[in-house]
Formats: C-alpha cells, structure tokens, sequence
C-alpha cells in the first residue's frame, strides 16, 4: 500500500500499550516513519537522527542547540524560545545521545502540535548555521580589547565544563568510555573541554550534511490525530530530498581481555572530608532481544533496585562508603553495560567493596532467593505496563523504549508484547535462568574495566590557574592581525546577540489564538462519599486495570515537635517494619504485589486561609491484587513497630543527608517556605513538617536519639496512635467504574480496624518575625522577598506572575545580572506575592530589582498579540496535561481547599480577559503595601554584608 509516497512496510496492533502501529517507509529518501495511532490527546512527533561522533569535539550535541537557532522558514534568532513563549506544548526539547539526537514534541491541541512539528522540521532540514551561532552555542576566543585577557566562551563550552566538574558525571563518563576503547561510545558526544575548541566551522557544517538527511532519519508519532494529515505534513519536508547512502551504523565494540583494568583519576575535593569513588564495570557483548533485555532490567532491580536487593544492602551494610556509585544496568546503546560501586569511601576500602560486590554476585550465581526475583519482576512488569512517567508525555517514554531497537534496524515494536514476554520470564523464575545469566554476565566475561576517582583539595583552581596561563601564552603567540580580528569577532558576536527579531519575522511562528482555547475549566470526575466520618473521593477515569489509592491523615491540631515528628510518619511506617516482620520482608511484599506505596507530606490552604495539612500514603495496584494491598495497608497501619533506635537512627541520618545535598540545588524552594512562614500559618506548620525546622528537628532528634532513645520512639507511637484514624482520614480512589465497588469494599475493610480518634484546633503559632539569613557553604545565593498586599488578585495576577518571569525577571536578574533564574509566586486569595532568584550571584541588587517591579508594571508597554502569547502560555500552564492518577488527587485537593467549578471558571475567565489596565492596577496595590520580609540561602560572605546593610537581622547556620 501506497500513501502520500510512503509504503506501508508493517502493522501491527499493541494492546499492551493500547495502540495501532503503522511502520513506513519514504519511497524517495528511504525515511522510515513510526506512526501510533492511541486514545492519548497527548500527541508526541519526534524526528532522531543517527549521529555517531567520531571524536569528542561534542559536534553532536553543539548541532543540537544550534539548529534551534533560526531556519530558513523561520530566521529568528531562536524559534525555540517563540515557541516556549506561546505554545500549549507539553514537551518542547531536544536531547543529544551517544549515538542519536532525537527532537520531539508534544501537545494536546491539535493545531499547536502541527504547528511545533513544522517549526521542528524547518530547523532540523533547514537550519541557518550562521558562523556566529557557532561560536555562540559552541566555543570563541573572546577578548574586549587588545589589552585584555583572553577567554574562551560558549554555551556547550561552558555547559561541558560544568558537567566535567562533577565528580558524579565524571564517573559516568569514564566508566562508560572504558567499556569502548574502539567505538563510537569510547567519545563523549557531549563534548570534552580540551577537545570542543578543536572543532571547527566547516566541521560542524559538514556533520549536518552528513548525518541530517531523511535517508539518516527516524520518524514518530503518536497520538489521536489523523494519519493522512501525518503523512503530508513530513512529505511537505522529505519530498524535497532524492536518497543519499549515509553510513551511520553502529559496529559492536570487539569483546577484549581487560579484566578489571584499572583507570584511575583525580577530581577536585571541596573539602578534606572528601572520599574517593570507584565503579567495576561489565560490558555485555551480545545484541539482546527484547526478552533478554526485559530480563535484565529484572536483573538490575534484583540486585539493587528494592530496598532488599542483595547488592544494595550489602554495599550499604557494609558501612564502607556513604552511598552506590554507578548507573546500574545502561541499557539504552546498541550494547547495554553495568556499571556499579561506592561513592564516599576511603581509597583503601576499595578492594573490600571489590570483594563484596563479586563474593555476592558468586554467591547469586549458585542460589537466588526466588520471592525477591518475583518481586523485581513484578515492581519492572508493573512499571513498562503502567508507563506512568510523571509529566512526561507516555509517547515520548514509547519512542525512546522503541528507538533502543529500531535505531539499529531491529523491530521496534517486538519490546511491546509485554504478556507474551513477561510470561515467558515468568516461566524462567521456576528454572535456574537467573543463575546461568548472573554466572555468564559477570564470570565468564572479561570485557571488564574499574574505574576510580580521587579527591584532590585545590585541582580546580590548579586547572584555572593552568588554563589561563596557556591562553596568556597562546595570546602572546598571536600576531597583531590575529588579535585585532579576535577584538573584532567579540564585538561583531556581542551586537548579533542583541539584535532584534524582524516583527515581520516574529510573525512568520505560527502561534495559537485564544479562541483556540477552549474557555470552559476542565471537568474532572469526583464523587464525595461519606464513610462513617471518613471522607472518601473518586474519581471514575481511564485507568486500566490499575487502581490508585491515596490515604491521607489530617494533622490540624498538632503543635510544634508533634509536626516534626509526623513529618516523618509515612517514612517511618514503611521502612521501619511491623510487629510481624522486618522491613526486608515488608518491602518485598510491596513490590511483589503492588506498584509501590509512596509517602508525602502536602501542605496548603484553604481558600479561606485555614491551614491544610495532611500526610499521604499513595499506592497503586493492579485490580487482581487489591485484597493483597488492603492486607499490607492494615499491617502497616495498625501493626507499625517503632521499637528498633538502630533503624531509626539509620533512617533519620538519610534523611538529614538528603536535606543537607538538597540546600544547594533547591535553595529557593527552602527560602520560599520560610517566607511564607513571615505571612501565614501554613506556612510555619509547613516548616516544621517539611522546611528548615524540620531539618533542625531531625539534627535535635539525632541527638537526643544517644541519650534516651526510649523517649524518642514512645513519642513517635504516640503522634501515630493520635494520627492514625478515621477522623483524620481522607480516601481517593482513581479507578475504572467496573472496580470501584470492590475498591470500596477494600477501603472499609482497611478502617474497620483504625481508631476513630478526634481532630482539634490549630494552637497558635508565631509568625517568623526576623528578616533571616540562611548560612550554607555556597558561591551562590538564593534571594527571597515575600510582599503582603491588601486584597485577593484577580486570576489576571497569574499571567502578570508568567509576565514578570519570563519578561523582567528573566532580563535583569538572568540576562544582566548572571544568576540561573528568578520566579514570582503569587497566592490570590490571600494577597500574597513572593520573589524568588536561584543560583544568583548577586544579592542587594536583585532586592533592588523585586523592589522596582511596581515601577516595571506602572509604565509597561505591551502589544495586544504579546498579551495574547502570554494568556495562552498562562492557561497552559495552568492546566497542564496530567495522567490519570495526578488528575484523581489534583481535583481531590480542590475539593479540600474549596476550590469549586464556579470559582474556577471564574479564575479561568479573569486569565482570559486580562487587560494591560488589569496589570497597571495590580502594580498600584504595591502602594498601599501592608508587609515585606526577605530570607536569603547564601555563604558568609553574603549574609555578613546583608546584615551590615540592615537587610537581614539574624544569620542562621545551616551546616
Ligand atoms: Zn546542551
């Protein structure tokens, strides 16, 4: 069969992944195109090319940023950004691999996502490829004047260098290059520092010539939208190519005698407390079929994936090192690998954790405990089958899984026929298959490499110190002409930057109109049923035969120490075990019969103002494994056992850890929950559930812990005996209409045996007073200032909120001011707005910047088609494409908050109706401000002169 000059070379139907699969071919260029044909609204288009570098210049991946800057259809400066700024896209990227660099894109709407595919077509087919943009987005010397120092600058540049002063990625990329002395993998697509400032122009130009070719392409979609209407859109861009032979394979990396060579490296300590790390890596030689590859990500989780996994837990009993090291199972090349070790341990232990990891797998090689492998086996099935990807679009996840076939010329859909392949595996659980496997997988092979890295104090400035004095030299070395042409580079590159779009161009993106939109709020099911005095939600929608249950316990009422403690609760339950059996145990079960039971400590507000504090447990299972999840709910909740001070501690130093290695990264989300604590109650109960409080609740406890563990752990059965029962309960149940009688029935039986309990009022607690200061050892800051202004926002504040991050913010703190961003929160019905910067540079003046943002607003010039993008991209933000599960608790929380349909609808319609006057008179509540408060996450340096400058009263040490 023949359409549009495609030939139908293979159909099948999935009703695994519930699916119809066209596979063509374009007859002129020998195109091969993927086309899925699903319920999902969520439609997803990508187009990969097969890119294998041939050294590690990182010519791949400074391609992949510069073809998004301006084609021949759409000469902008960067297209990418437009689209960002107007789409309703749900996923709008692209991502450079080892071997591939793929492009896709989604969205909902219909006309949105034809309209992103074009933009991604022309930029891919067509690019500019101006010389500047290489240098932009690649490398440049760069040099103000004669006089001046010269530096070399790039986006990917930068970007690598970054990468290649994370001792973690660096691992990665070692171990993985071990494994492929010969190959293409041996290179780092990415792009080596020393290696990215030997590419050259022509170069670059010529690997787009090569390898962007449809004859060289993979294309994909997926979706509810026609195939004609598919097929013409691509045959508009392909039709224009004749077929070309492009060699792009990817050869198998030849099996060597390595045995365990070593490659040892120093990276750059930040303190002498630092430790080495080290991975023993296996390549696995074979091409796998789609069960052999199931079968090892089986494997992988087996051996470290569950909190039982024999390889996790001897690692970490062991006590060698602080935590694995390694990706595990990499599975996404042409050759999959594993990869695993310690990070955190002393250089001499090495060969201990050596010993452990091959005695253990020796040791798995005889006998394997066959109710774990189940439970891998079922927490792996349970996944492929759920493909819950969070807010990924699920056709983006169905591409990539496809792409490790189809890239290299194998069947991508024979990964799908997941009954048939889990059955078989199953099968396999009975005989010693994973015996055999782990024995030829790791012992008889020597295709094996260790890698080890070394913390050294100073290399860093060492390596500065190095590179500068070599472009001193290299500078010294340039004639008179060769340094005047570089002076003039930089300048040429610096207005080329600056430049603006044509407005006749700007025009050329193709962009929605609001009545595209559609204005009603989106409905989603709910039915509130009181059981007893448990109030339980549900939510009738599509999800297969997988039941999502969340039980949350409210936790009004508490004071201080108890909310510390009930912060912990849901961590506790799971991971401490029960009267019956260790946690090991318990675990097993989990994963064995369900798809996991996850806790969550959510905090907000009702629309009123009244604090809402819950702690969660969310579970999901397959509907035939609904009366195994009511026994182990039951078990967990009425035969918890806090009795072991040892697992406590255990538990406790992980998450004292994990506070501390999240200060930096997410500092802002630290300093907006302090300031919120300025304001409202919530937000001081949120600190001592989930903020600083806690953290310096969980340091008190630890203490404690050595003195009078007996205390500690009969304080905890208390808050849970208090906690746990119906009174407090909320059920939400998202499920198909066929299993929601049985789920029910399963609810019941879960609170017949809970106490009944009783809820009482809030005590009152202070507000945070100080202006504060948080002290961390950082280079950056995290600024915050929080404003209380008179009266509730009109839902127009949203957009204004959108408006000042992506316009002012964006520009003066990002663009100016060198920080990697800056965002505003605003909280409508309370009147609240808050600021926020993160990884910023600067301090006082991005309080200068937050403090002028009435002046900003006041004297904004704005076209009428900028306000519409902007109110588009706001609804699009605001309703975000969501999996079932995510809608079932969303439309459960606006029930709590009350949050009803109308107001909604009324939200929605101010967004749609938002006016520059609207913006002017929302900037004119600044005048009569009632409040501000600014709490700052910083280094010493900072916060000592913030506190000079009478910004901030108090500095708080964090660690
Ligand atoms: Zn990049």
């Amino acid at each position: 069969m023949n359409k549009c000059g495609f030939q139908l070379v293979g159909q099948k139907k999935l009703d695994d992944i519930g699916v119809m699969a066209n596979l063509y071919r374009h007859q002129k260029t020998g195109a091969r195109v993927l086309s899925l044909h699903t319920e999902d609204k969520n439609k997803v288009f990508g187009i990969t090319f097969r890119t294998p570098p041939q050294n590690s210049t990182g010519v791949a991946h400074i391609l992949e940023h510069s073809v998004l800057c301006g084609s021949k259809k759409y000469p902008l400066k960067e297209p990418f950004v437009e689209l960002l700024k107007s789409s309703l896209q749900t996923f709008l990227n692209a991502m450079t691999y080892p071997d591939k660099t793929c492009y896709p894109v989604a969205s909902t709407n219909e006309k949105d996502f034809y309209n992103l595919i074009d933009v991604y077509l022309d930029a891919v087919f067509y690019p500019l490829l101006h010389p500047y943009t290489f240098y932009q987005e690649g490398w440049h010397y760069e040099l103000e004047n004669p006089e001046g120092e010269l530096s070399i600058k790039g986006v990917v540049y930068n970007e690598m260098k970054g990468a290649y002063s994370s001792p973690d990625s660096v691992l990665f990329e070692l171990s993985q290059q071990s494994l492929f002395p010969n190959h293409v993998y041996g290179f780092d697509s990415g792009g080596h520092p020393k290696e990215i400032v030997k590419l050259t122009y022509e170069e670059f130009l010529s690997f787009h010539k090569n390898y962007y070719h449809p004859a060289n392409s993979w294309i994909y979609f997926y979706g509810n939208d026609p195939e004609e209407k598919r097929l013409q859109c691509i045959a508009k861009y392909l039709d224009k190519f004749s077929s070309l032979k492009i060699n792009s394979n990817i050869p198998l990396q030849p099996n060597l005698n390595l045995n365990f060579k070593v490659i040892k490296q120093f990276y750059s300590a930040s303190s002498s407390d630092d430790k080495s790390m080290f991975t023993l890596n296996w390549l696995f030689a074979n091409d796998f079929s789609p069960e052999e590859k199931i079968a090892l990500f089986v494997l992988e989780e087996f051996l470290i994936g569950l909190p039982g996994s024999p390889l996790r837990k001897k690692l970490i009993e062991s006590g060698l090192g602080e935590d694995l090291a390694g990706v595990g199972l990499e599975s996404e090349l042409r050759q999959a690998y594993f990869s695993i070790g310690l990070k955190g341990i002393k250089e001499e232990d090495i060969s201990k954790a050596e010993e452990i990891i091959l005695s253990t797998l020796k040791d798995l090689s005889y006998s394997i405990d066959k109710n774990l492998l189940e439970a891998a086996l079922n927490s792996v099935e349970f996944k492929f089958r759920e493909n819950n990807t969070g807010a990924y679009p699920q056709g983006l996840s169905i591409m990539l899984k496809s792409l490790t076939f189809w890239l290299y010329d194998k069947d991508p859909l024979a990964l799908f026929e997941y009954d048939k392949i889990f059955q078989n595996i199953r099968k396999k659980l009975k005989e010693d298959y994973f015996e055999k496997l782990i024995n030829a997988l790791f012992f008889q092979n020597s295709h094996t490499t260790k890698v080890i890295l070394i913390p050294k104090l100073g290399l860093f400035e060492q390596q500065n110190l190095e590179e500068k004095e070599e472009l001193r030299k290299l500078k010294n070395n340039f004639t008179k002409e060769k340094i005047l042409e570089i002076v003039n580079l930089t300048k040429a590159l610096q207005s080329f930057q600056q430049r603006q779009d044509d407005p006749q161009d700007l025009a050329k993106i193709p962009t929605l109109k609001l009545k595209d939109l559609d204005s009603n709020v989106e409905k989603i099911p709910c039915v509130l049923k009181q059981l007893n005095c448990t109030s339980c939600f549900t939510h009738h929608l599509n999800t297969g035969k997988i039941v999502y249950l969340d039980l949350g316990f409210n936790l009004q009422g508490l004071r201080d120490r108890e909310l510390i403690l009930a912060g912990m609760l849901g961590k506790l339950l799971l991971e401490m075990g029960t009267k019956k059996r260790d946690y090991v145990d318990l675990n097993t079960d989990i994963s064995r019969y369900t798809g996991g039971i996850y806790p969550l400590v959510l905090v907000d507000k009702h629309i009123n103002g009244k604090p809402l504090a819950y702690f969660w447990l969310r579970t999901k299972v397959l509907e035939s494994n609904l009366d195994k999840l009511r026994d182990i709910l039951t078990e967990i909740l009425t035969e918890y056992d806090f009795g072991s001070s040892k697992r406590l501690e255990e538990i406790l130093r992980e998450q004292k850890s994990g506070f501390e290695q999240s200060f930096i990264p997410s500092g802002h989300s630290f300093v907006l929950r302090r300031l919120k604590s300025c304001f409202n109650l919530s937000g001081v109960i949120e600190e001592y559930l989930n903020g600083i409080e806690h953290y310096f609740g969980i340091k008190h406890i630890l203490t404690e812990l050595k003195n009078c563990p007996e205390k500690i752990l009969e304080d905890l059965k208390k808050i849970a005996q208090k906690v746990i029962c119906t009174n407090r309960l909320a059920v939400n149940l998202t499920v198909e209409t066929q299993y929601e009688a049985r789920a029910f029935d399963i609810v019941k039986q879960i609170t017949k045996d809970l106490n009944v309990g009783n809820i009482t009022k809030w005590p009152n607690f202070s507000l945070l007073e100080n202006n504060q200061g948080l002290q961390v050892s950082a280079q950056v800051n995290y600024v915050g200032k929080g404003y209380k202004l008179d009266t509730e926002f009109l839902g127009s504040s949203l957009v204004i909120s959108r408006l000042l991050r992506t316009g002012y913010l964006w520009e003066k703190v990002r663009v100016i001011g060198g920080a990697y961003g800056a965002f505003c929160v605003m909280d409508i019905f309370q009147g609240e707005v808050y600021f926020c910067s993160y990884r910023d540079p600067n301090h006082i003046a991005t309080l200068n910047i937050f403090d002028n943002v009435s002046q900003e607003l006041k004297s904004l010039v704005l076209t009428n088609s900028e306000l519409e993008k902007l109110i588009i991209a706001t609804i699009g933000e605001l309703e975000k494409h969501k999996l079932p599960d995510a809608k079932g608790f969303e439309s459960m929380l606006w029930e709590l908050k009350g949050l009803d349909i109308k107001r909604r609808q009324k939200i929605k319609d101010q967004i749609f109706n938002t006016s520059l006057k609207d913006i002017k008179s929302f900037a004119q509540k600044f005048d009569f401000l009632k409040n501000q408060k600014i709490v700052v996450l910083g280094g010493e340096n900072t916060l000592l002169k913030l506190k000079e400058a009478s910004f901030i009263e108090e500095i708080i040490k964090l660690n």
